[in-house]
């Protein structure tokens, strides 16, 4: 009898309650229920498949660490264990809930009014209004923090909004919309709530993509699009607290890579033990062994880090630095991890039905979103260093 395939060498579950592990369970229960038997095939034709929203709904976990406002309440590590247990599955499908619950309700928790926060997340915590984040520009992704062009400016009437978003994940179908726009007047960055069919706002989407086919991912035209001052994140004031956003949720995006690279794991394992070579199964072989180990090692290490970085955020001790130094790693691995992952399948590993391609592709676009790996290594460089090479 072969041994179990198990990615969490270490048993770092053990480290969550009897309760946090029974969410963790069912997560991945519902993955590979509902997810796993349609996730090619969407993902094959770039489609979304919108009917698990009301599934995604019942498993009452968007907006898992806001206290209030319906939500859970639950730690940074449960969310990151969430995040991870998605992404073994697909890493497109943990995108969209992570810009939904992490990027589009953390802006509302964060910056939002106490009216906005009862408006918007108790229905968006039942998946009944869905978000998006508009930060990145057609001219400006790494450098969002001193160059956004996209305008607002204060009439009689609300705000007048004027300019693109590019690669806005949901927003072709999402109810609202946070953009992030230049006051003209004070020259800040400040967040607004757009409502879907707002007249000015169109949100086309981004066709071709080769990685995480299934997150629609739009072109956002704002034409002067007006928005009442009831739905300007009121206490969104500067740049800052669209970072406060970003540091949140790009722990998230460390443990999604960490999903990412177990999947792949795991599959690649299975497919060893069970392919024959040689008459033996090729799972036998040293130098396979060998790439099954060193995708274990990185796995397992980044695994250690991720519970780490969520016990800091869980005791309010995360810095910015923390953040980016687990998403360069655990993405850079990733990379590292679905390449072997494939390497190990022959040919076969490029086939999307053999359940390792896709993470092949979808590592190359988590590599990049919610600051690239320059822009992260940066972050952290400014930190040890005292130097900042940003400008
Ligand atoms: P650029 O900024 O043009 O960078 C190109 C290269 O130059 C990179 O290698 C970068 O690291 C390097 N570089 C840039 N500046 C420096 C520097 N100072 N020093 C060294 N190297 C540098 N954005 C949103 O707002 N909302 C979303 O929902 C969203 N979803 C996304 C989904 C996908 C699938 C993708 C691919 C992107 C998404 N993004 C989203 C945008 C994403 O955050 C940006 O792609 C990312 O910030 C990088 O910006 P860029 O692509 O414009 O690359």
């Amino acid at each position: 009898e072969l041994p179990p395939i198990n990615g969490d060498f270490y048993e770092l579950h053990l480290r969550l309650n009897e309760e946090d592990r029974a969410i963790q369970l069912k997560v991945r229960e519902f993955m590979e229920r509902e997810i796993q038997p349609i996730v090619n095939n969407f993902w094959l034709h770039d489609d979304f498949p919108f009917e698990v929203i009301p599934k995604f709904a019942d498993l009452g976990l968007c907006g898992v660490t806001y206290q209030g406002y319906d939500c859970p309440g639950k730690s940074f590590l449960m969310e990151g264990v969430i995040a991870m247990e998605m992404g073994r599955v697909d890493a497109s499908i943990a995108t969209f809930f992570g810009v939904h619950s992490g990027l589009a309700m953390g802006s509302i928790y964060i910056c939002g009014s106490e009216e906005q926060k009862q408006e918007w997340l108790p229905k968006m915590h039942k998946m009944q209004a869905v978000g998006a984040f508009g930060l990145t520009e057609p001219e400006v992704g790494s450098g969002a923090a001193g160059g956004l062009t996209t305008t607002a400016k204060r009439t009689a009437d609300g705000w007048v909004l004027n300019g693109q978003k590019k690669w806005i994940g949901n927003a072709t179908f999402a109810d609202v919309t946070v953009i992030w726009a230049r006051d003209v007047d004070d020259n800040q960055v400040k967040g607004f709530l757009v409502r879907k069919g707002t007249p000015g706002f169109v949100a086309e989407k981004i066709k071709g993509k080769m990685a995480l086919r299934i997150v629609q991912n739009a072109l956002i035209t704002m034409k002067d699009c007006v928005v009442e001052e009831k739905d300007r994140l009121q206490n969104a004031n500067s740049f800052k607290d669209t970072a406060k956003v970003l540091q949140m949720t790009r722990a998230g995006v460390a443990w999604m890579a960490v999903g990412c690279a177990r999947g792949a794991y795991e599959n690649a394992l299975d497919y060893t033990r069970k392919r024959k070579q040689f008459g033996k199964p090729i799972a036998s072989f040293q130098l396979i062994q060998n790439h099954l180990v060193e995708m274990l090692s990185n796995l397992t290490a980044m695994q250690s880090l991720v519970f780490r970085l969520s016990e800091l955020q869980d005791q309010g001790m995360l810095k910015d630095e923390h953040a980016s130094l687990a998403k360069v790693f655990c993405s850079l691995r990733t990379r590292d991890i679905v390449s072997k992952a494939r390497e190990v399948m022959g040919g076969n590993g490029i086939l999307l039905d053999h359940n390792v391609a896709r993470f092949v592709a979808d590592a190359e676009a988590i590599y990049s979103y919610e600051g690239t790996k320059e822009i992260n290594s940066l972050i952290v460089g400014r930190a040890i260093t005292g130097f900042s090479a940003f400008v």
